[in-house]
């Protein structure tokens, strides 16, 4: 089969102003980036007058670290849609640098269900993530700025809970010392980086529903302590309104078209495992403004971005899925039941049948939420018609609505029997329930989450955590949602634990209070909000050839 890069210069897009137009935005909404992308202005939200579509949420079972294709599935799925002359819009993340150039690869999608121009997405896109960079590190120049300039503010400097960002995986950056070299570099102390995806501005982007609540959640954002223990908010730096000038066209969600012209926002670009794992709330109710359907992915297995999708983001927006498509893949189960990472390839009828339990728990899962899943077997060239048979078989013994999709290989028609499927599961779906209550104590609400998501027996606080509880009290804070960030390759904390991992307890090793977000990050395991590059980081297969075509980004 052809490469992405071959697929994609096949394309012939339309123009953009076509795909908006399809939808029935109004020209003078558009701001346009070039031919194939364009900004909507927020105003076009209230504009149309017409009842919201209905709301399908794609998430899997724990993949590999290749991805099982959620993203893929998505788009593929919205190419059904189009298909079936259904009026469809995606609603999708934007990529981040770190897996584009570290080990997953480009976030567009595959084959004949990508979304286009994929290598400008992939790379740079419309900058959203420049200026996410750039009003995060304001506030970090800012708050050196001012202990340097008297410290009015009384500024302890070994308090500062804010980090830079940078948007590269770059493991050296995690713990630095700041302001060395005397008098006029500043005042040491230590410092850090985190990813950009991390970052407490992507998730108040993300959550954001215009600009005036952007601009309330930025105000709100702790960013430390003073020396007598009191809180620091941004709001006190007086640098809010300039990171509102910087978020401006930040805000304004990207449209752009897949492979066979279905109109796709792609928005925000939050991680699942260190962050809250989809796209911008703007984003997804564009999409459903202007479509009877509108397709979201939510980042890694369900059991951590469509959890968080749900008791954060669809709790926060008012937001309630319609259907649920869980993706699964012969090579993840395979993996679950026992085999390496390098030996996925060959028929292996009992390794996937050992591998079944990680589906169980993640069918288990949904329904805890009042949904009825889909299940979606992605199929790659190497999976044998035996294994996926074993599959189909466990999901008709659970009742569950199964449909094999080639949309990888095949473009939208590979998806139409899931497309009907997903259709036909509206009608069992009931309003979601929340896994927890928001009245309940921090450590209720994340033992709420690792008993019934993780499958864990119970939960422990180490000191430090049990430390960031009691500052999660005085502050009155436990009345927010929790963002755990948990290892994507497991369903416990332990990232080598594979299948449907039983008897174990998850440890919290500390909290981070992101006020402006609206949620309290529980760190679990040894979980980074920095990641590191692999030894063979995808960038080395990367080149730029003389034609302008960029080979090796897939
Ligand atoms: P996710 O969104 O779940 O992380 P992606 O959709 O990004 O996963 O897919 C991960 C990678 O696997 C991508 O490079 C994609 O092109 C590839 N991929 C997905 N489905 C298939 C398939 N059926 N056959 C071959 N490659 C696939
Ligand atoms: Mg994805």
């Amino acid at each position: 089969m052809a490469t992405d890069v071959e697929i994609a210069l096949q394309f012939a897009p339309r123009p953009i102003s076509e795909i908006a137009e399809k939808l029935g935005i109004e020209d003078h909404y558009l701001n346009h980036y070039g031919r194939d992308i364009a900004k909507v202005d927020l105003r076009a939200l209230s504009h149309n007058g017409r009842q919201p579509g209905k709301l399908i949420l794609v998430s899997a079972t724990t993949p590999t670290p290749s991805g099982e294709g959620k993203t893929t599935t998505t788009i593929g799925l919205g190419q059904a849609f189009s298909q079936l002359n259904e009026s469809v819009c995606l609603a999708l993340r934007e990529p981040s640098l770190g897996p584009c150039l570290g080990m997953k690869g480009g976030a567009t999608g595959g084959g004949y269900s990508q979304i286009m121009p994929a290598d400008r997405i992939n790379l740079h896109f419309t900058g959203d993530f420049h200026a996410i960079t750039s009003a995060n590190n304001l506030v970090s120049a800012a708050i050196d700025n001012h202990i340097y300039h008297g410290n009015k503010l009384s500024i302890d400097p070994r308090q500062i809970v804010w980090r830079r960002v940078m948007d590269m995986n770059d493991r050296s950056l995690r713990k630095i010392v700041l302001g060395l070299g005397g008098k006029l570099q500043g005042i040491p102390r230590e410092g850090g980086f985190d990813i950009t995806a991390a970052s407490e501005v992507m998730a108040m982007l993300c959550l954001a529903e215009d600009a005036e609540d952007l601009q309330q959640r930025l105000d709100r954002t702790l960013i430390g302590f003073t020396y007598e223990g009191e809180p620091v908010y941004a709001r006190q730096l007086e640098i809010t309104g300039a990171m509102m000038a910087l978020l401006r066209d930040a805000l304004q969600p990207n449209l752009v078209q897949s492979f066979e012209g279905t109109p796709a926002f792609v928005h925000g670009g939050p991680f699942a495992n260190i962050a809250h794992g989809c796209n911008s709330v703007i984003a997804t109710r564009m999409a459903m403004q202007y479509a009877d359907w509108a397709i979201t992915e939510a980042g890694f297995g369900f059991d951590l971005g469509a959890e968080k999708f749900f008791d954060i983001k669809c709790r926060i927006a008012g937001l309630d899925p319609d259907a649920v498509v869980l993706v699964t893949t012969v090579r993840a189960l395979k993996m679950h039941g026992g085999k390496q990472k390098n030996a996925l390839e060959s028929e292996d009828l009992s390794a996937v049948k050992l591998g079944l339990g990680n589906l169980d728990k993640h069918i288990e899962s949904v329904m805890l939420f009042n949904k009825q899943p889909v299940v979606a077997l992605n199929r790659f060239a190497t999976d044998s018609d035996a294994e996926i048979a074993i599959i189909r078989q466990r999901c008709s013994e659970l009742g569950v609505a199964f449909a094999e999709t080639t949309h990888h290989a095949d473009g939208g028609k590979g998806a139409l029997e899931l497309a009907r499927a997903v259709i036909g599961s509206v009608a069992q779906n009931r309003p979601f329930k929340p896994l927890y209550d928001l009245e309940l104590t921090v450590l209720e609400k994340v033992r709420a989450v690792c008993k019934q998501m993780y499958g864990a027996d119970d939960v422990a606080f180490t000191k430090e955590a049990a430390k960031d509880l009691q500052l999660v009290e005085q502050l009155r804070l436990t009345h927010l949602p929790v963002c755990i960030a948990k290892a994507p390759s497991s369903l416990s904390d332990d990232p080598l634990l594979h299948g449907r991992p039983r008897d174990f307890e998850v440890t919290v090793r500390a909290i981070q209070i992101n006020s402006g977000a609206g949620f309290l990050v529980i760190l679990t395991g040894d979980i980074l909000r920095m990641p590191g590059l692999p030894k063979q980081p995808a960038a080395n297969k990367m080149r730029l050839l003389k034609s302008g075509v960029i080979e090796g980004l897939e």
